[in-house]
């Protein structure tokens, strides 16, 4: 959970810190960030030499920002159309965007369709109060309150994600409905991760690890052939030990949870991932963690089977080649798909 203070210093500041240590003839190198996606970035990589790495992590960084703007809900760039200036002309004009925009647009889409619209990126209008809220009730506890169900209710007649007009030939994208706003900070982030490490692949990064805000997308293997390790966090005691460890390659590890970012009314607490039957946070786990190749596939499953009831969730999963899933449940149980045993490190 970020205060809001840390994250004005977090956009300000760019810290960036070298580490290495050996491993065979290449080295270990980690850079961090802590401006992109209102969370922390890191790279991890195995390189020849230092300046090698920098390089290669600079141009990582570098990419992520430019996605950064372009899916930016809150602020404005100059020169740049981004998703807010697509919800600021909302049944107002079509707005001229960059294929990143429109690539990401039509991804979520599909998504939407893949998983019964449990994640929708048209559902701004609902998350905006729920945004309004919990700030609040974080700034000031003690008079924390929960949104009424008629303003939800309200909003929610202005979620149809068929209202998103995209024209592929004019690249543009109109809202046709004044109300309506897309916020796409259910899919983003692993979006973006995954087509910046594909550009990184192709600029000669053949062996790293990104996470970004934990969306984990692992790039070839370890300097030495190995797989990636990475811990899936469990979400009782944040600070304990993890559920699992599990190898990637070329693989990505995303979870959604109750923990990420929440308020507490009267002793409860109310998370950020809201289930669109009814319009309140999802209440069916503590977290989900999904396992794919794609990290943007990853993002949009991590939400959406956080959405669903496990039987639909697992339902989906076993459908979907290479795809694993772990269900934490409110009472600690863990639940894996069917073959989620065969990535976890021995
Ligand atoms: P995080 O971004 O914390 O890693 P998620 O990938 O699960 O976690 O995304 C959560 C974000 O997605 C919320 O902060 C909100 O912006 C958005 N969101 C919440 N509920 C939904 C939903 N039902 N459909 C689409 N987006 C959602
Ligand atoms: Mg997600």
């Amino acid at each position: 959970m970020l205060k809001k203070t840390t994250s004005i210093i977090m956009i300000i500041i760019l810290f960036l810190n070298l580490t290495a240590c050996v491993d065979h003839e290449k080295k270990r190198y980690e850079a961090d960030y802590l401006t992109l996606f209102d969370t922390v970035t890191r790279v991890v990589g195995y390189a020849d030499s230092k300046e090698v790495f920098s390089k290669q992590a600079k141009q990582i960084y570098d990419n992520l920002e430019e996605f950064h703007q372009l899916y930016d809900i809150y602020h404005d760039y100059e020169g740049i159309n981004n998703i807010k200036t697509i919800n600021d002309q909302a049944g107002i004009a079509p707005v001229k965007v960059d294929q990143r925009i429109i690539d990401l647009l039509e991804f979520s889409k599909e998504a939407y369709a893949m998983t019964d619209g449990k994640v929708n990126i048209a559902f701004g209008c609902v998350l905006k109060i729920w945004h309004k809220y919990r700030e609040e009730g974080i700034n000031n506890p003690e008079k924390a309150k929960l949104p009424p169900m008629e303003l939800l209710q309200e909003a929610s007649g202005h979620t149809d994600i068929s209202e998103m007009i995209i024209d592929k030939k004019k690249s543009t994208i109109f809202l046709k409905d004044p109300e309506m706003s897309l916020d796409v900070g259910a899919i983003a982030k692993g979006y973006a991760t995954e087509q910046v490490s594909r550009i990184a692949v192709k600029n000669g990064f053949t062996s790293g690890l990104l996470s970004v805000g934990g969306n984990v997308r692992a790039i070839g293997t370890k300097g030495n052939g190995e797989s990636w390790n990475v811990g899936i966090q469990n979400p009782i005691n944040k600070d304990g030990e993890y559920i699992d460890q599990v190898n990637l390659k070329n693989a990505s590890l995303v979870t959604s949870g109750v923990y990420e970012r929440f308020y507490t009314v009267g002793r409860k607490n109310y998370h950020h991932i809201i289930d669109p039957n009814t319009l309140y946070p999802s209440e069916y786990f503590l977290s989900v963690t999904i396992y794919c190749r794609d990290s943007g596939m990853a993002d949009a499953l991590s939400t959406s089977v956080f959405n669903m009831p496990y039987e639909e969730g697992r339902a989906l999963i076993e459908k979907l080649p290479d795809t694993e899933a772990l269900w934490v449940f409110c009472n600690g149980e863990v639940k894996y798909s069917s073959h989620f045993k065969d990535i976890i490190k021995k």
